[in-house]
Order: C-alpha cells, then sequence, then structure tokens
C-alpha cells in the first residue's frame, strides 16, 4: 500500500497511476480510531549506546580466539537495526561514522532474524564460529550450557530499564550487553494528542517487557495494553484484530519487523529517514521528519478528510 509522502509539511503523490489526487486519497480515509506505535526507531530515536558488556563464559573457554565483542561486531556491520552502530562502536572504540572503516572479521551466511536479532559465522583465522546476536529467543540456539536461560534472565533483571542483547557463539552464551536508547522529546506528546483524537494508542515491540514499559510509563502509555517481545507476525495480528473488530488503525514503525503491520493498517506511517527500505515501501506514508508532535495533526487531517495538507 503506498500512497503519499509527508515532506516536511507537504504532501507528495507518490504514485502517479493511482491516478488519484493526493485530496482524494485522503477523502478515502476512514477515521483513526486505534493506534499501533512500534518502540525502537519510533517512539525511542534509536541511538544506542552500550553500557555494560558482561562476560558470561570463563576466559579459557575462548582462548586464543576472536573476542565474542569483536564477533558480534562483524556481524552487526552488516545490519541496519539502531542497536548496529552501538555494538561496533563498542568493539573498536571509537564513535560516530569512523567505524565504517575498521578492520573485522569476515562474515558469511549473514541473515537477519526479524524482531529477533542477526545470525552468521564469522571468519577467525583458518576456523570459523558460528554467531547470534540479539534477543532472549537467539539463546533457543545454545545446547552447550542449559543454565545460559536463567543466567541471561539474571542479566536482564539486573538492567530492567535496558535493552538486553544476547550474543552466542558456537552454541554458547557469551555476552550479554544492556544498551539504552533515548526517548524521543515529544513521543507523550503525540500520545496525547493521539488519545485527543479518540484513538487509542498502544505500543507494539519487539524488545522485552522490562525494557518496553520503561518507556511506555515515560510516554504516558498504559504498559496493560502494550505488548512485548512480538514476532513481525505478531505486530501484524495485532493490527488486523483491531481491524476486524471495526476499528481504523494507524501503524507507525520504522523497522523490517514493522513491514507487514504497515502494510495491513488502514494507515501505515513509517518514519522518516531512519525507517528500513521494507517498512517505507510497506507504509501509505513516510514521515520525513523526525518530530512525531507533527504525526497528530497529520491523523487530524487524514482524519477530518476535508482539510488537505498545504
Ligand atoms: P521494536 O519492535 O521495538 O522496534 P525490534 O523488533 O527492532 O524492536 O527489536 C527487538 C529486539 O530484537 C531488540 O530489542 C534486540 O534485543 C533484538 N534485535 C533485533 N535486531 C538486532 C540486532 N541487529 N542486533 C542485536 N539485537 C537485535
Ligand atoms: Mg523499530
Amino acid at each position: 500500500a503506498s500512497g503519499c509522502v509527508i515532506l516536511n509539511g507537504y504532501v507528495e503523490v507518490q504514485e502517479a497511476q493511482m491516478q488519484r489526487t493526493g485530496k482524494q486519497l485522503m477523502l478515502e480515509r476512514p477515521s483513526i480510531t486505534a493506534a499501533g506505535l512500534d518502540k525502537t526507531g519510533t517512539l525511542t530515536k534509536g541511538e544506542f549506546a552500550v553500557l555494560v558488556v558482561q562476560d558470561f563464559a570463563p576466559k579459557s573457554a575462548d582462548s586464543g580466539r576472536v573476542d565474542p565483542l569483536t564477533l558480534a561486531a562483524a556481524l552487526e556491520m552488516k545490519s541496519a537495526h539502531p542497536i548496529s552502530a552501538a555494538i561496533v562502536s563498542k568493539a573498536v572504540g571509537c564513535v560516530g561514522e569512523a567505524y565504517e572503516l575498521a578492520q573485522l572479521p569476515e562474515v558469511k551466511k549473514f541473515r537477519v532474524l526479524p524482531g529477533v536479532g542477526i545470525q552468521g559465522n564469522v571468519s577467525s583465522g583458518t576456523s570459523f564460529a558460528q554467531v547470534l546476536v540479539g534477543n532472549k529467543r537467539v539463546l533457543e540456539a545454545v545446547q552447550a550450557d542449559p543454565s545460559a536461560h536463567s543466567k541471561f534472565s539474571n542479566f536482564q533483571q539486573q538492567h530492567p530499564d535496558d535493552t538486553t542483547v544476547a550474543v552466542v557463539v558456537n552454541g554458547t552464551l557469551r555476552l550479554g550487553l544492556a544498551l539504552n536508547d533515548m526517548i524521543r522529546g515529544d513521543a507523550e506528546l503525540m500520545v496525547r494528542e493521539l488519545k485527543a483524537l479518540g484513538c487509542q494508542p498502544a505500543m507494539l515491540t519487539g524488545d522485552a517487557e522490562a525494557a518496553g514499559k520503561h518507556v511506555a510509563l515515560s510516554v504516558g502509555l498504559n504498559p496493560a495494553s502494550c505488548s512485548f517481545s512480538m514476532h513481525p507476525e505478531e505486530k501484524q495480528a495485532w493490527i488486523q484484530q483491531q481491524e476486524d473488530s471495526g476499528k481504523s488503525v494507524l501503524m507507525l514503525g520504522d523497522g523490517i519487523n514493522d513491514a507487514t503491520a504497515l502494510a495491513v493498517a488502514s494507515v501505515g506511517v513509517a518514519m522518516g529517514e531512519t525507517s528500513a527500505a521494507l517498512a517505507a515501501n510497506s507504509a501509505d506514508m513516510v514521515m520525513m521528519t523526525d518530530k512525531l508532535g507533527r504525526l497528530c495533526r497529520y491523523a487530524i487531517w487524514i482524519e477530518r478528510a476535508n482539510i488537505f495538507i498545504p
């Protein structure tokens, strides 16, 4: 579903072949009564910093091999997730774009696990390591250490407000990373304005419950109406369920894990320049700004339908 682009206060009709004016497109939009809001990169800036690196495996277990943070960084170099830059920066000891020049081991068979993390084989000398980086679901690949699940959940409990990431190397939990993100300054304003529009907002996140609740409370969302540790298809099912119950749903998201939810929502809006291409292509609109406060003004425009963006 692709329609128009919100560009610094202007709407541009994207598809000439739709043979509709932007105004007609807006008039056909139903009133929005519910909103699904992605967390990472949407309510938050997606600008992470690694605060804690916990080593779970004894030093001797992997002596002589590449350190697990470097292995994780080699994989993250191939990922466009907001978490990636923070992990690479931590591993190579520099911030900003400078890490692009960093020499990291070669990666083969790289795969994105949407809403979970990433995996791949990282060459280290003559051997290679199978590496997984992501949320607790990557621990399903851990066979070597049955206590890995409790170790990681203890780590999560120690860092309740942070996004926690596990690094699994050759079937062993090696690292726990705690990262913090920044909540967007006007996320709370957007939530307030959505409510004022008669629209029930809920956060839909692939992140764990503790970190999700922290953001929900900070922006004025009721955690009881939010959903955590969601797979992409669960986000889509949430939207579909709301639509089936007669609501018109606005979905706001940035990631590949939001793409199908954006596509099934009455109005799918992708975050501006930072959105994954798949998300932007699945959305009806792309916000060409990261000012969330603007969304509601567009939502009002969509709802009232008789006011067209200049
Ligand atoms: P949200 O739905 O809030 O935008 P995502 O679905 O993008 O969050 O990510 C959910 C979780 O999956 C993250 O909090 C992280 O634990 C894990 N994850 C996803 N991609 C990566 C990655 N490239 N590296 C590490 N962890 C990742
Ligand atoms: Mg996201």
